[in-house]
């Protein structure tokens, strides 16, 4: 089945009213049959509804729809992009373990890795992403994870998924990839080696801005890869805080397994099923939204990089552009997302611009139908330091753009006033 397709249908089976939108489940709890019925779901001899803490039949089908657009084989909805990130590394490395991951990262994911994860004593080494060779040096036999995202935000690079893959598969570490801005439409990072992805749901699966919320996907047959793996004790010795389960002996997609029976029974970033209906509302049209989003974005990095004003313009679908080759081989049609850049001379003349605009809004977030404007310096980036913001990729004359879906015209004659101005 086709993409679009799955998109529609995919996770969802009518129930006895043959209601034709997803229903949601707005409750806490379910009602067990009797007491053995109960014993069975906590022992995992059954699979069913628990406590929407756990899993809920809304988030479920959002949860099934998400993972068969990545062509993956399970998923795991959190409360936000950056729960999904944090379960994905704290399902894989404890206190002592090291991960590498790219300078080149969204704001929340670089404190997170910098200073967050070093407080619970997990140590990151940064590689920079256009770079993939450095990865090597990086890892010990305390290296659990390799992170990094297909189309970064905000610097705009694209990384060469399979020269990190292929790294990470010669050592036995995994991968989690940060497909946010790619989305599955454009690009299914399962397909060329990665073993698991995580998304803000609150960008472009929502589509429109609606709601925080995040998801994990788990590729196909990702067991192998854990089973006997001496880095992943945890996977294959019994977990005492699910009375000894050792999960690898479970013919169940094990990674998210355990990110929901551990990490969500104990941390509790639970998606909202309010929040789960909207986001497979948003996934019905993101394969329309996403080739709009990119021919916009097409058009407004062509129009910028023919601007005198304009130092630089990043945007992968430009054939000037350093990551071109990549998001050829990686996106499908070498479409490459609403998010471009363009550098002017300095701070100054940056905040000029966006204050210029009249149609973008200066707004932190991306994905939205509407069009935004940033200064990551001044806001998504401020807590970073002059040589931290250099390292990943953010100058601070830089401005960003989240192409919305207006007109390209309008879009374009917008800026082009704030920058003549
Ligand atoms: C927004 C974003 C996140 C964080 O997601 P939230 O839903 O805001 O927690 C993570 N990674 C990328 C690439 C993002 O753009």
């Amino acid at each position: 089945m086709e993409l679009q397709t799955k998109a529609l249908h995919a996770g969802y089976e009518k129930d006895s009213q043959g209601t034709m939108a997803v229903p949601i489940y707005m409750t806490t709890a379910y009602e067990f049959r009797d007491v053995e019925h109960a014993a069975n779901l906590f022992a995992l001899k059954e699979l069913g509804n628990i406590y929407t803490r756990l899993n809920n039949p809304t988030t479920d089908v959002f949860e099934k729809r998400f993972a068969a657009l990545e062509g993956g084989e399970a998923a795991l909805a959190t409360a936000s992009g950056m729960s999904a990130i944090f379960f994905a590394i704290a399902n894989a490395a404890e206190a002592g373990d090291n991960i590498v991951c790219a300078q080149q990262l969204y704001g929340g994911s670089l404190t997170l890795n910098t200073h967050t994860l070093k407080r619970f004593g997990i140590e990151s080494r940064f590689f920079d992403v256009q770079n993939p060779a450095s990865i090597e040096a990086l890892i010990d036999d305390k290296t659990k994870v390799i992170f990094f995202e297909s189309l970064t935000n905000p610097s705009i690079d694209v990384a060469d998924i399979e020269a990190i893959t292929a790294i990470a598969n010669k050592h036995g570490i995994l991968t989690v990839v940060d497909n946010t801005v790619a989305t599955p439409v454009l690009c299914r990072p399962f397909e060329f080696g990665a073993d698991i992805t995580v998304h803000s749901a609150s960008k472009y699966t929502t589509g429109q801005g609606l709601a925080i919320g995040g998801i994990l996907v788990e590729r196909k047959g990702l067991l192998e890869k854990l089973k006997g793996n001496p880095r992943y004790a945890h996977f294959n010795e019994p977990d005492a805080s699910y009375h000894g389960l050792v999960y690898v002996d479970v013919p169940l997609p094990i990674f998210t397994l355990r990110a929901r029976l551990s990490l969500l029974r104990d941390l509790g970033a639970t998606s909202s099923p309010f929040n789960s209906w909207l986001f497979i509302q948003g996934l019905e049209h993101l394969s329309l939204r996403m080739k709009e989003h990119s021919n916009n974005a097409l058009k407004l990095a062509e129009f910028l990089e023919s601007h005198p004003k304009v130092k630089k313009v990043n945007y992968p679908g430009l054939k000037s552009n350093a990551n071109y080759k990549n998001a050829q081989k990686y996106f499908d049609n070498g479409a490459s997302s609403g998010l471009l850049s363009f550098e002017v001379d300095s701070l100054e003349e940056a905040t000029k611009i966006v204050d210029a605009t009249e149609l973008y809004s200066l707004v932190v977030n991306i994905g939205d139908s509407k069009s935004i404007i940033t200064h990551p310096a001044s806001t998504t980036h401020q807590q970073l330091s002059e040589e931290e913001l250099m390292a990943c990729g953010v100058p601070s004359g830089l401005i960003r753009i989240s192409c919305g879906l207006e007109s390209s015209a309008d879009l374009i004659a917008d800026i082009k006033q704030a920058l003549d101005k």
